[in-house]
């Protein structure tokens, strides 16, 4: 536990903007640094004193590739916390802590991934992970993705790992159709399937309601609610 919460130091390398208001920053992984795909970590600014200098982020990347990678929401009139990331050159460095969470797969049944805008950065991991592991023997495993917007970020990337492995892939831009298409899960796999959703609250919570309401029980969802959005 105290190795967990201990804080490395990870030397920034470089960042990219994945879409108008959307960008990834990439570190150096450390030898003794590994996570499950799906956590998060707790990501503190160090190279100046600010107010709320530490916030969680799902590690984007996959453990077996060789970067830590952020990717994070900034608008116009960005935070603190923000404006220091996009200030960090390469060669400065950031700390974490962790890597925390239960947020990861046990492919051991049909799966439903399901995230919300943002929500998808954690799924580029796990995705990632299995596409790297390449490993034929899972069972299916379905990412359902909706932004309103229809700025998918990673989507070339998705769409690349559903050519590439047994993994489908289908955007949403409105809930109706994304129930839809969940109902038909529902009918298929009849209870044996689980579910992960990631998102704002709002959408992680009323997803969830959702399949509450169609009978699925609390034990077959797991949640990632990204708290400050
Ligand atoms: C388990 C977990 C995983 C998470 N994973 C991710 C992830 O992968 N990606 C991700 O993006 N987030 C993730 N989050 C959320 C993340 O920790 C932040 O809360 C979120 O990104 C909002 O950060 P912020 O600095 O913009 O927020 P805040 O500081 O709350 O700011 C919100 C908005 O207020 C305005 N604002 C705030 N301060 C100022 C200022 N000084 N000047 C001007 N305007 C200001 C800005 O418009 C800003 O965007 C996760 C959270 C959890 C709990």
């Amino acid at each position: 536990m105290i190795a967990v919460f201990k804080k490395k130091e990870l030397e920034f390398l470089g960042s990219k903007k994945e879409s108008d208001n959307v960008y990834s920053f990439q570190f150096k992984k450390g030898q003794d640094l590994t996570w499950e795909a799906g956590q998060h970590g707790l990501f503190t600014i160090t190279h100046k004193k600010i107010k709320s200098g530490t916030k969680p982020f799902s590690v984007a990347s996959a453990p077996k590739e060789d970067t830590i990678r952020i990717t994070t929401k900034i608008n116009d009139t960005p935070s603190e916390y923000k404006k220091a990331l996009l200030e960090l050159k390469p060669g400065m460095t950031i700390t974490m802590s962790g890597p925390v969470g239960a947020f990861h797969l046990k492919a051991d049944s049909p799966t439903i991934l399901i995230a919300g805008g943002i929500g998808i950065t954690p799924f580029r991991s796990i995705l990632k992970q299995l596409d790297l592991e390449g490993n034929s023997n899972q069972k299916p495993i379905h990412l359902l993705y909706m932004d309103s917007d229809k700025s998918y970020i990673f989507k070339d990337e998705l769409n690349d790992i559903a050519n590439s492995t047994s993994i489908s892939v289908t955007y949403f831009d409105s809930r109706d159709r994304l129930y839809n298409e969940i109902d038909k899960y529902m009918q298929l796999y009849k209870d044996n399937e689980k579910y992960f959703i990631a998102g704002p609250k709002s959408m992680v919570d009323s997803v969830s309601a959702y399949l509450q309401e169609n009978k699925v029980s609390k034990q077959k969802i797991k949640k990632d609610v990204l708290y400050g959005y």
